[in-house]
């Protein structure tokens, strides 16, 4: 009923009352129904219309008594009236004090609604009751739960189905895709991925009693998109309070992507101070093995002198050839030296995917090699499982490989090939073979091919195939090279798969 239709039928029924009062004889008896009216007027939820409904019927109530009695005193009628008038002030109280408390609680529910109105904050109200009687029926529970629950993963299916969603916020429908909350899906299934992990750990912090549980997982929006997220579930903590479950979930897209574009300056900066590390160490090999060398040359010149005198000097000749063994110890030390650094500096250890690397390390040498107009073939087995190490370095030995291969292929009469091929070695190892048409490497080389400042090339450094292999075998494989002169070389590398398989 409205408002107004509630004070009109409290005033009528005050007036009935009144006229039933003053024209019976009840003698004021009838007086306690103007209660009902009060009662009536309460309902408007106005404490205004109360005051006036309580004020109204006790103006009727003395009117009636004193139209009926005048002012002599009547015992029974009085007390009568009097009875009427503390019922009338006692309900006016009691109906005002409730509506204090009803107000406090619409202000404080219109708060609520604001803040879920208005929050950028995504909000679910979900009802859990379901799931409560679902969990009650396992046959386990406290610390085996999450092992049991880890085992079946269709109970976690069935419970996600009967995590009820009740009310969804303007923000959440947004963070969905959603055009309004009736477009909403009736339970959390649909919202979170295949890959879901975080719903196991709520319902364990569920089932154990716990008032929050925090996480991170992706929202599958209703378009199919995913979007990252950090979400709060606060359980109630009240009897029934299953029902009440309040999910509040915040966007993480933009803080993913610039955490990735961290980690990209990062591995970029990491390559670029490699590379930087590399070029220094190269002018410091050149500066400390230039020191002994010249040495050599100035002793060797300074024995040569003694021993072209027309009586030669030997004992002399013998201190200079002393110093000329020296200087040349110090050059190996300092050769020595630089191989132990390279094998110390102890490589990432990430879970990869081979065949991610291969792509960036072609990529890298593509147009070096169509340059040379060499054709690369590259045959992958399907479904290698990861290896385990660090993405440059790993990348670095191939495009050497690569490079290597092409640099053989340059210039050669006839078809320029290389063929790079991946395979499953055994259950623990996997293989790559970089394979060329090349001229090959001779016999005599084949032993020193891998030692450092060994090259065939004007130029060369030498560096390039003794750090492939110190990179290789700090990653736990092998790198070794088979050749046929007049038929090209074959590098055959292993690099162990990783223990664990599962890509983050
Ligand atoms: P660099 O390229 O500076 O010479 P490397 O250590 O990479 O240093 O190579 C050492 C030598 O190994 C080369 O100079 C070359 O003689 C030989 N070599 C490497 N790869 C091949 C190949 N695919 N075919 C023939 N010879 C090769």
């Amino acid at each position: 009923m409205s408002r107004a239709g509630l004070r009109f039928w409290s005033a009528v029924l005050a007036f009935a009352v009144f006229m039933v009062d003053v024209l019976t004889p009840l003698e004021g008896a009838v007086a306690v129904l103007y209660v009902v009216a009060v009662l009536l007027a309460a309902r408007t939820n106005r404490r205004n219309d109360i005051i006036i409904a309580a004020a109204g019927c006790i103006v009727l109530t003395l009117s009636a008594y004193l139209t009926s009695h005048g002012l002599q005193t009547i015992a029974s009628p009085a007390l009568r009236a009097l009875v009427s008038l503390a019922a009338i002030g006692i309900t006016t109280l009691l109906v005002l004090q409730n509506h204090a408390a009803h107000s406090a609680l619409v202000q404080s529910e219109q708060r609520y609604r604001r803040m879920f109105d208005a929050t950028r904050i995504g909000v679910v109200e979900e009802d859990w009751s379901g799931l409560r009687a679902a969990l009650d029926s396992l046959p386990s529970r406290g610390a085996d739960l999450r092992d049991y629950l880890a085992r079946h993963p269709d109970f976690i299916r069935h419970a996600r189905g009967l995590a009820r969603i009740v009310d969804v916020n303007p923000a959440l429908q947004k963070m969905a895709g959603a055009s309004s909350s009736a477009a909403f899906i009736e339970n959390v299934d649909k919202l979170l991925g295949e890959n879901d992990r975080s719903f196991l750990d709520a319902l364990v912090a569920f089932a154990q009693g716990e008032r929050f549980h925090e996480g991170e997982t992706e929202l599958v929006r209703l378009d199919g998109r995913k979007v990252p997220v950090l979400f709060t579930i606060t359980f109630s903590p009240r009897f029934g309070g299953d029902h009440d479950v309040l999910v509040f979930v915040v966007d993480i897209t933009e803080r993913k992507q610039a955490q990735d574009a961290l980690l990209a300056a990062q591995a970029e900066l990491a390559h670029a101070a490699r590379v930087a590390t590399l070029g220094e160490l190269s002018a410091s090999i050149a500066h400390e093995v230039n020191q002994p060398l010249a040495a050599i040359v100035t002793s060797g010149e300074a024995g040569l002198r003694w021993l072209r005198r027309d009586v030669p000097d030997l004992k002399e000749v013998a201190t200079t050839i002393g110093h000329v063994v020296a200087q040349g110890r110090r050059a190996s030390e300092v050769v020595t030296r630089i191989r132990t650094f390279l094998k110390k500096a102890s490589p990432q250890k990430d879970v990869l995917l081979i065949g991610e690397i291969i792509d960036e390390a072609t990529a890298l040498v593509a147009r070096e090699l169509a340059k040379d107009d060499v054709a690369l073939i590259v045959e992958t087995e399907p479904d290698l499982s990861p290896v385990r190490g660090d993405r440059i370095q790993l990348q670095q030995v191939l495009v050497n490989l690569l490079i290597n291969a092409g640099q053989a292929l340059s210039g050669r009469p006839g078809s320029r090939t290389i063929t790079l091929r991946v395979s499953t070695a055994n259950s623990e190892t996997l293989a790559i073979t970089v394979q060329d048409s090349g001229p090959g490497i001779h016999p005599d080389d084949l032993p020193r091919l891998f030692d450092p400042f060994f090259t065939t090339k004007d130029g060369g450094m030498g560096m390039g195939l003794a750090i492939c292999r110190t990179t290789v075998e700090a990653h736990g494989g092998r790198l070794s090279v088979a050749s046929t002169p007049g038929s090209g070389a074959t590098f055959h590398l292993t690099l162990p798969f990783s223990q664990e398989h599962a890509l983050p």
